[in-house]
């Protein structure tokens, strides 16, 4: 680890550990590595473990080793450490319980009582392109004693119409409406778990991030985590999206594609180095 030089590009891996890396991971994290090394930045790895329920230690040795076969190298992480430890998000979670305290105190939350059921049942039309469907607002009015003995998670109240606007580094410029391309979102699940989009924002304002390079999926997720960056006062980092790499039949990959898992291709004797020169 470099800890003597300070590198003002810091550029981060972020997989979760619910399954085998595959190839579409690779080369989008292959795409922040260069990014990093073009500017001779530093290169984070954080293990986004918070899903007890789908994360397992396995697939945590497993991302790295994994990672390491394919020509990844990164500066700090949950093996080498770093001055931002720790890098496993289990491990954070006072970190995101304070921005949540923060949003909450704010009155930019609301409790939502809503299941996964209730929302596709109040939903007209569906986002295809996302996966979380837009909130109908059913719970915006929602009073905290009224639900204190029932789970709940915590949603953020977007400005229904207001234009969130962001200059992708591959993709250019975007805009998505609050209320129209997403809708109040969750942050803090009701089992007790932060979202994605908290702990996400929290991490990369923590650990300096300076360019965020991820899947075009996130697009969206970009422009709720904008929102959260403003609430929370936090500056935004760069954004840099890479087109999802799809299947033969041309769905996006996705974990349960274990022939193109970076496991099974290791475990098949194939060579990194081919697989960058064909795939990327
Ligand atoms: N853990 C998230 C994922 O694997 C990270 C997304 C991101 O890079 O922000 O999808």
């Amino acid at each position: 680890m470099n800890s003597a030089k300070r590198r003002s590009y810091r550029g981060r891996l972020a997989p979760s550990p619910t399954g085998y890396l595959h190839l579409g991971h690779a080369r989008t994290f292959w795409t922040a590595q260069e990014r990093a090394r073009a500017r001779d930045g530093a290169l984070i790895l954080r293990n986004e473990d918070l899903d007890r329920a789908r994360c397992r230690p396995e697939f945590v040795s497993a991302m790295m080793e994994d990672l390491r076969w394919f020509g990844f190298d990164w500066q700090e992480g949950p093996d080498g450490g770093g001055p931002f430890a720790p890098y496993n998000q289990s491990e954070r979670i006072q970190l995101y319980r304070g921005a949540l305290d923060k949003l909450c105190a704010d009155g930019l939350l609301y409790p939502c009582t809503c299941s996964r059921k209730d929302i596709q049942q109040a939903v007209v039309a569906p986002h295809a392109d996302d996966d979380e469907l837009i909130y109908p607002g059913t719970c915006r009015q929602n009073r905290k004693p009224e639900i204190a003995h029932r789970k709940f998670s915590w949603r953020f109240r977007v400005s229904d119409g207001e234009t969130i606007s962001f200059t992708d580094g591959n993709f250019g410029p975007q805009q998505f409406v609050a209320g129209k391309d997403f809708g109040d979102f969750v942050v803090w699940r009701h089992d007790d778990v932060p979202a994605y989009q908290l702990a996400c924002v929290v991490d990369d304002a923590a650990m300096q991030i300076t360019e965020v390079v991820r899947g075009a999926d996130l697009l969206v997720s970009t422009a709720r985590q904008i929102l959260l960056y403003r609430a929370l006062g936090l500056k935004p980092p760069e954004f840099f999206h890479c087109p999802l790499m799809p299947d033969e039949i041309g769905r996006r990959l996705a974990k349960r594609h274990d022939a193109l898992s970076l496991r099974t291709l290791r475990t098949s004797g194939k060579a990194p180095e081919s697989l960058r020169s064909k795939c990327f």
